[in-house]
């Protein structure tokens, strides 16, 4: 195929898209603004379910597919339980009863990323289309143009920010993708059997504890790239001031330390269970991971797809459809789409009907996205509830 595709973003939906494209025959570029592969620290896991397994079992290649075993995380539990901040349970969904697989975030993405023209250290500020190619300005003022530009720069996406100054009043529908005023802030420790023991209820997979003052915390057995068993805490909390140092981040060592403290300070004065309290108190600050700013989406009235007029341009992931994560669909929803967008492209005629395809991709993805944020905030809000009636 000779269309040139260039994806902005080597993240879950971007890496994704690109290995089905590549099953299909195309050459995909893909641009990332890390420097290397290795350049965050990622040592959580995802939970993916159906949707996004049958996503992936159409975008990878047979082979791949069955590497795919070698990036789930074992020994952790897949069922779920919600307790209050002194561990004593709400309610428990059984192990196996939610038919998601755990995966180990580091080896998906370096999974996704075999075969891939990556170009690292590449961060896309600008674009422009000239309705027959578009063409992508990055940061250290090179540049690459092609068919199809397609966003999958996460929550904070240039691409859709970009998207009004370049077409005008010539725009179509866009999402707005809002604060929604909650941050994670979160580490990992070594998993000794003594956690195993503190944490009891985590034996069966992944507990929410709801805590005072609308913070929480999500706690699970994982492990880091290199396989090292560990235990994962993320604590969440309102955002009063998106400016205060702990919601910064730039991977030095005196970052993660003002995360840590932050969260020790918030945990002293209420009446969490002393484990989780030591499981904060305990980890060491080269454990703390880059905080989550979470995001919604507000999906527009009218549907005028394509966004881009000339089709040259859409979105992928949580650049069109950031969400809460309290139901875990934002990574499965960016694997369809890119499943969705991929099979499309694949069964495309030369030459291309760009705005037709892009259209078909777009209303798809967005019906689809719309129940994903709508159930994604219910439960956020069912947590609250919860918490605040008990
Ligand atoms: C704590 C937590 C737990 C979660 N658990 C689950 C779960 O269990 N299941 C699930 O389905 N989802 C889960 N999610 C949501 C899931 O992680 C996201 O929906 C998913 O990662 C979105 O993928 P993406 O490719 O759209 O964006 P991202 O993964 O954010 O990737 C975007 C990429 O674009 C790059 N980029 C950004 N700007 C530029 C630029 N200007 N130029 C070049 N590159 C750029 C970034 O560096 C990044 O690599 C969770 C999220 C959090 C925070």
């Amino acid at each position: 195929m000779q269309n040139k595709i260039l994806i902005i973003g080597a993240g879950l939906g971007g890496l994704a898209l690109a290995q089905g494209l590549v099953k299909a025959g195309f050459h995909p570029t893909v641009f990332e603004r890390d420097e290397s592969p290795t350049s965050r620290l990622q040592g959580y896991r995802i939970s993916i379910r159906s949707l996004g397994m049958h996503a992936l079992a159409a975008l990878l290649t047979p082979k791949k597919m069955g590497h795919l075993s070698m990036a789930k995380v074992a020994d952790v539990g897949d069922g779920f339980t919600c307790a209050n901040e002194k561990m004593d349970p709400f309610f428990s969904v059984p192990q196996g009863q939610d038919a998601a697989v755990q995966f180990l975030r580091s080896e998906l993405r370096a999974l996704l990323q075999e075969g891939i023209d990556i170009k690292w250290n590449k961060r896309l500020v600008m674009f422009e289309d000239n309705g027959d190619q578009v063409i992508a300005h990055f940061a250290d003022g090179s540049y690459a143009d092609g068919d199809l530009l397609v966003g999958c720069d996460g929550g904070g996406s240039i691409v859709r920010e970009l998207l009004p100054s370049i077409y005008g009043d010539r725009l179509g529908s866009i999402p707005k993708v809002t604060d929604s005023n909650r941050a994670i802030l979160g580490g990992q420790i070594d998993r000794t059997p003594e956690w195993d023991m503190l944490l009891p209820l985590n034996k069966t997979g992944l507990v929410r504890f709801l805590g005072p003052n609308s913070h929480y915390m999500g706690v699970c057995f994982s492990e880091r790239a290199d396989r090292s068993p560990t235990v994962f805490w993320a604590f969440s909390e309102e955002v009063k001031n998106r400016n205060a140092p702990w919601y910064q981040f730039d991977q030095g060592l005196e970052y993660r330390t003002r995360i840590l403290d932050h969260c020790k300070q918030l945990m002293k004065n209420e009446p969490w269970h002393e484990s989780l309290k030591k499981l904060v108190y305990d980890t060491p600050a080269e454990g703390i991971m880059a905080p989550w700013l979470v995001s919604t989406t507000q999906f527009p009235d009218s549907d005028q797809f394509p966004m881009a007029p000339t089709g040259r341009v859409t979105l992928v992931g949580d650049s069109a459809h950031a969400m809460p994560t309290e139901r875990g669909l934002g990574g499965n929803n960016a694997l369809e789409d890119a499943r969705v967008l991929s099979t499309l492209l694949a069964s495309s005629q030369e030459p291309v009907g760009w705005p037709i395809l892009i259209e078909k991709y777009e209303r798809e993805m967005f019906a689809r996205a719309r129940i994903a944020v709508q159930e994604s905030e219910s439960a956020a809000e069912y947590f609250r509830n919860l918490r605040s009636h008990s």
